[in-house]
């Protein structure tokens, strides 16, 4: 069986290791246009803010891997056409057009950054943040004492502006929306952010929509920002061009099954190019590395044989900032609001260990609950020990239980390593409560 996979970054990758993990027989070959061997792009950040030392570092197969594992990587090749009923996917390598016949083939194209309708001068020098060679170029012009802005408040903006804050550069970012992060989660929470990013001399300047870009600033209807370093972050449009010339279905990304199956039976998708079910929520892209990563479970149990199938999923993400993490899982109040669904929130301020202890750190968690007392959504930010909270959450709203369960559970207590009043608990209290007394009020 010959199984074809285009791109080989986090999604691809992991397909093809993962076939092979399972079948010692399949032939696998990966396409993939740039030289790159597999690298985790989830790690730029931190090699810009050199907690990670190298970008060497952050490749994660070599090309001993690859042989090892009989997966032939065909680098510095564009995959061009796909022919579904032929079977055959052409690529361009060196100039020249190849052609490949499959059995199954799974497309992995990724996603690129997105630009919005700006008027942009042709001496206008900005980067994306996509990308290692994006990276290495921002690296260059990472310089203390400068002026850096930032287009853009979602996660990478955010990654972006600590890592120039950190190198001691002067940084603002500029977002259209209220708040950073408010595609996933809610003002007050945010407002959190923004005091520890106000910490890092980080400005953060909203509501406020750019209008042009020329060689040193952006302008608003009535502002203009100076830049030395400017990074456009304001999203990212899921490669599907190659998928929509083939007959594959696209909607907002590429329409699959819960297999990862396109409209085409031996053709399979991952990663930031597809569209996918979310709990309570409209289907879109989700763009993040643990997705990718856990689809290829999935695909490679259907291309060998075995349905298997993902559930519908909740967005949960973490970054860390320095001293600081942010998460967050499901729904935010606001979006629930949006959506008609009548929600409650409650956001708390507790500690990760005793508050006597040295070590103990800040740790602020928001619950959200539907008038049934069901999780909907969470978003913690604190110094430690916020995945595990946040991967308890979302266990909790992809299994429908009740807050209730989380304000009553046993949880553990030292010290030196977890409070007597777990905040996740102290918050679902609060949170009953206040569903209660509200429920009571309109009785
Ligand atoms: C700065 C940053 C930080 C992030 N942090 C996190 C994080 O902390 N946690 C998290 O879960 N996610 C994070 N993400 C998101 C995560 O990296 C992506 O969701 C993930 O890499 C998507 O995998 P993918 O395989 O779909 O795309 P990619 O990894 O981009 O792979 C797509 C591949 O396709 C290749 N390609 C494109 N077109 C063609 C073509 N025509 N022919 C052949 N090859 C082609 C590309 O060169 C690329 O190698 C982060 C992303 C960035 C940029």
């Amino acid at each position: 069986m010959r199984i074809i996979i285009l791109g080989g970054g986090s999604a691809g990758t992991s397909v093809a290791f993962e076939l092979r993990k399972k079948s010692k027989e399949c032939e696998i070959t990966i396409i993939e246009e740039t030289g790159n061997n597999e690298y985790s792009p989830c790690s730029l950040p931190y090699v810009l803010c050199k907690e990670i030392d190298g970008f060497e570092k952050i490749f994660l197969f070599s090309d001993s891997d690859y042989i090892r594992e009989d997966i032939k990587l065909i680098k510095n090749a564009r995959a061009t056409i796909i022919e579904p009923d032929k079977k055959i996917v052409s690529f361009k390598r060196e100039g020249k057009e190849e052609s490949m016949q499959y059995d199954y083939l799974v497309y992995a194209l990724g996603s690129t950054p997105r630009m919005p309708p700006i008027d942009i001068a042709d001496d206008a020098k900005y980067h994306f943040f996509r990308t290692i060679e994006d990276a290495k170029n921002l690296g260059q012009d990472i310089k203390e004492g400068k002026k850096m802005l930032i287009l853009g408040g979602g996660l990478i903006g955010v990654e972006a502006a600590y890592a120039g804050a950190n190198a001691g550069m002067d940084v603002t970012i500029v977002e259209y929306g209220t708040h950073l992060l408010h595609t996933v989660m809610d003002k007050d929470m945010s407002s959190h952010l923004e005091e520890f990013m106000g910490k890092h001399g980080i400005r953060v300047v909203s509501s406020t929509a750019i209008t042009r870009i020329d060689s040193n600033k952006l302008y608003s209807d009535n502002e203009e920002y100076e830049y030395d370093t400017l990074v456009v972050a304001t999203g990212l449009s899921p490669n599907t061009g190659l998928a929509q010339k083939s007959g594959i279905n696209v909607n907002h990304g590429i329409a699959v099954d819960s297999s990862f199956r396109t409209n085409y039976d031996n053709i399979f998708a991952a990663g930031d190019c597809i569209e996918l079910d979310r709990m309570n929520d409209d289907a879109c892209c989700v763009m993040l590395g643990s997705l990718a990563f856990q689809s290829a479970r999935v695909i490679a149990d259907n291309i060998l044989g075995t349905k298997s199938s993902y559930n519908p999923v909740l967005g949960a993400a973490i970054a860390k900032l320095g001293s600081i993490i942010i998460a967050t899982t499901g729904m935010t109040l606001q979006r629930a609001k949006e959506k008609g669904i009548n929600a409650y929130g409650m956001i708390i301020e507790g500690s990760t260990r005793s508050g006597y202890h040295p070590d103990s750190k800040r740790i602020v968690v928001k619950l959200i609950a539907n008038s049934e007392k069901k999780l909907i959504g969470a978003q913690i930010l604190g110094g430690e020990d916020v995945s595990g909270r946040i991967n308890l959450c979302t266990l909790a709203i992809a299994e429908g239980i009740g807050i209730d369960k989380i304000a009553f559970l046993e949880t553990v207590y030292n010290p030196g390593s977890a409070p007597i009043n777990e905040p996740l608990a102290v918050c679902a209290r609060m949170l009953m409560r206040k569903i209660d007394v509200i429920a009571n009020a309109s009785k």
